[in-house]
């Protein structure tokens, strides 16, 4: 006899029709709590959905291929989710085991309205009904499985996981749904007898039907027809229920993967016709935010990544990125449900603000856009840009004071944050031979120095050693001099968008005078605004970071680094966000001071999932409890590893790594890896012990 079995054996005609009546009821609560989040997400700002489904074949195919790629990597692929251990293999269990019980709900219910048309449409039989059987038998332990790591792990939950009463009804009703599912199984296998493949395609259900040994099959029958509806009202009310748990994140968290921004480090445009227009800069109320942002909110999980990863969080700082998504959420839910919505018992219904009462200014300040928060996040919500975005507008209200407000208007007055006078800004290169992109006008890379490496001592002598090497390689370069400004990274991530673009349209000015077409960097902020933001005013240039260039130049053998001769004892390397997270560039440094040093030793924070030093995002500018200093923490870690030097590739980092150690009463060396390379060449940059021969001022 061909193995199958029918649909909806032992139920009755009358029971089907409650069934799929009940099914339509499901689907409608489902839709209506759906709609109401929807109708939440379509007050913000459009995204414009309409112009990604516009256009011939290949050019929405164009679109839709990066939301369709995070989909299939970050979705399907589960790529986020790994690397953490039981809740890592909790998720991918439930996962995995959710969607092939799905798959086989739907196929099933595909071959039984197939068979409402005709009989030989149906397919669910032979070697097909076996290979269906047996996986769905095998998946759904792993389904149970998973559901008992997450019971195991809301037992035993760290402080940055969320947990609300809903958690226990979504956990309790899946594994209620799997053991019944196993039940129905069992019980169909004990009154409809099949024998041979048949039974021996579902061994879970061949088991379990053992505990049934000796009932009658009138008996068998009634309990089947009882747990089968048990099991089907279970699946009903987790479909029903999705739409108003954090079992929502099924539905946005693809969603927001799909409509995601699709790389680290990019800021949203704000042109003057927007403000114009708005009559605002930047966030000032919850619906100011992009609908992809307010779609966001609805797809966090309170998983807690996000936290465990904020260097502000970890160092008491009045920030957890967590807390900031689960706050808009709350915000948006309340401010965008119209009055006749609101549920029952909800306070009033008088907006709430957004700034200085769901999430206060000392909170917006803490973040230093490490990224590390966007970077874990499962889903890919991006805290990153709800700080900056509602950053701007604080700024453009003035709310900005103390140290940072001064290194605006120094950059807007001087263009530079230390408001040194511009004539000044070549004068670490005295005696060296730098030549500008004036004296040299055949030059084949621009050095870009930035303003740490042109007014800060200490970023300075980074400057020299660079000019030494590339001159050393006989690279055909040039700078700026003192047509060089701020790239405007800390003016743009402090919030004062506007002083940014000024500052980006000088300088892409400038580069278009001189046509320069590649760059070399040794400032990651500096890099990244280059590579990044300043493609937004049309301005495109191959940018490299200085550590990949002198890879290229050993490699080459231009430069030649001896391993065996290394002294100053271990290397630790710290990974510059901007550099490592955000622009993925942390081989070079590495292969550089294994020529060079020997090797590096590892913190356990490195490459992508780096701890940030606390510059980033302004925070170079403010002042900082020595005590609460990230910069102390990262310090700690780099000593750690018993090394004698600590490298860096970015001037904050070497500002705030020194302090760190520094705080530590270490007696190690912080160095800029050309600086190493120097030092390694004999090319008379840094002496023995860290001092450096005093060269231009
Ligand atoms: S924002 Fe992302 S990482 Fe953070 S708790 Fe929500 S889902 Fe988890
Ligand atoms: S960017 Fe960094 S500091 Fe800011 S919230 Fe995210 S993890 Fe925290």
């Amino acid at each position: 006899m061909t193995p199958t079995r029918e649909t909806f054996g032992n139920i009755s005609q009358a029971a089907q029709v409650v069934f799929y009546l009940l099914t339509v009821v499901t689907m409608a609560v489902f839709a209506y709590g759906l709609w109401r989040r929807f109708k939440l997400w379509r007050q913000g700002t459009p995204i414009g959905v309409r112009e990604l489904i516009s256009g011939g074949v290949q050019q929405i195919v164009a679109k839709l291929k990066p939301g369709l790629g995070r989909l299939l990597k970050d979705g399907l692929g589960q790529q986020r989710v790994r690397g953490r251990g039981l809740p890592t293999w909790a998720h991918l269990s439930l996962f995995t085991g959710f969607m092939i019980l799905f798959l086989g709900t739907t196929l099933l219910e595909i071959d039984h309205i197939a068979g409402w048309i005709s009989k030989s449409l149906q397919f669910h039989h032979g070697t097909y009904y076996v290979i269906y059987e047996f996986t769905l038998d095998v998946f759904g332990l792993l389904f149970l499985a998973g559901c008992v790591l997450f019971f195991w792990r809301r037992t035993r939950r760290p402080a940055s996981v969320g947990l609300r009463a809903t958690d226990w009804y979504v956990i309790i009703s899946f594994l209620a749904i799997g053991v019944s599912g196993y039940l129905v199984e069992g019980l169909r296998i004990v009154w409809q007898q099949p024998t041979g493949l048949a039974a021996h395609c579902s061994p879970v259900g061949l088991w379990i039907s053992g505990w049934f040994a000796g009932i009658s099959e009138t008996s068998a029958r009634s309990a089947h027809q009882v747990i089968w509806w048990l099991h089907g009202l279970l699946v009903f009310g987790f479909i029903a229920s999705i739409p108003y748990t954090r079992l929502l994140h099924i539905i946005v968290g693809p969603l927001n993967l799909f409509f995601a921004k699709p790389e680290l480090g990019r800021m949203t445009l704000i042109t003057m016709e927007e403000v114009e227009k708005t009559e605002r800069i930047g966030v000032a109320a919850i619906e100011h935010f992009s609908q992809q942002q307010l779609l966001s909110l609805d797809a966090c999980m309170e998983c807690g990544r996000c936290e465990d990863a904020c260097p502000a969080f970890a160092t008491e700082k009045p920030l957890s990125p967590k807390r900031v998504v689960q706050d808009l959420k709350a915000l948006m839910t309340f401010n965008l449900t119209p009055p006749a919505d609101k549920d029952a018992g909800a306070p009033g219904s008088k907006p709430r603000p957004l700034h200085d009462d769901t999430i206060n200014i000392e909170t917006l300040w803490s973040c230093t856009t490490c990224n590390a928060c966007a970077r874990v996040c499962p889903v890919r919500i991006d805290p990153v840009t709800l700080l900056t975005d509602m950053r701007r507008n604080r700024v453009g209200e003035g709310a900005l004071s103390g140290t940072a407000a001064t290194a605006l208007r120094r950059m807007q007055s001087s263009g530079n944050p230390w408001g040194l006078p511009a004539a000044e800004r070549g004068n670490w290169s005295e005696g060296l031979g730098a030549p500008t992109v004036k004296e040299n006008p055949q030059f084949e890379l621009l050095y870009w120095i930035g303003c740490a490496g042109s007014y800060d001592r200490r970023a300075q002598r980074v400057a020299r050693a660079m000019v030494k090497l590339l001159k050393h390689a006989n690279v055909n370069f040039a700078i700026l001099g003192r047509e060089e400004k701020c790239t405007g990274d800390s003016a743009r991530r402090l919030g004062d968008e506007f002083l940014f673009q000024e500052l980006a349209q000088a300088n892409i000015a400038t580069l278009a005078k001189y046509n320069v077409r590649k760059i070399v960097a040794h400032c990651p902020h500096c890099l990244n605004t280059l590579l990044k933001d300043y493609s937004q005013f049309g301005g495109n240039y191959e940018v490299i970071h200085h550590t990949q260039l002198l890879e290229q130049l050993v490699a080459s053998g231009r430069l030649k680094g001896d391993a065996a001769k290394a002294t100053g004892g271990p290397i630790t390397y710290h990974d510059p966000c901007y550099l490592a997270r955000v622009n993925g560039i942390h081989a070079a440094p590495r292969a550089l001071l294994s020529a060079t040093a020997g090797g590096v030793a590892e913190m356990p924070r490195n490459r992508e999932k780096t701890f940030c030093c606390g510059a980033g995002g302004g925070r170079m500018w403010m002042e900082e409890d020595p005590k609460k200093r990230v910069s102390t923490v990262r310090a700690q870690e780099a000593l750690a590893t018993g090394a004698k030097t600590v490298a860096v590739g970015c001037p904050f980092c070497l500002t705030m790594m020194t302090d760190g150690v520094a705080t530590q009463n270490d007696s190690t060396r912080v160095l800029d890896v050309a600086e190493i390379m120097v030092e390694r060449l004999g090319l008379d940059g840094v002496q023995p012990g860290g001092a450096v021969a005093p060269t231009g001022s």
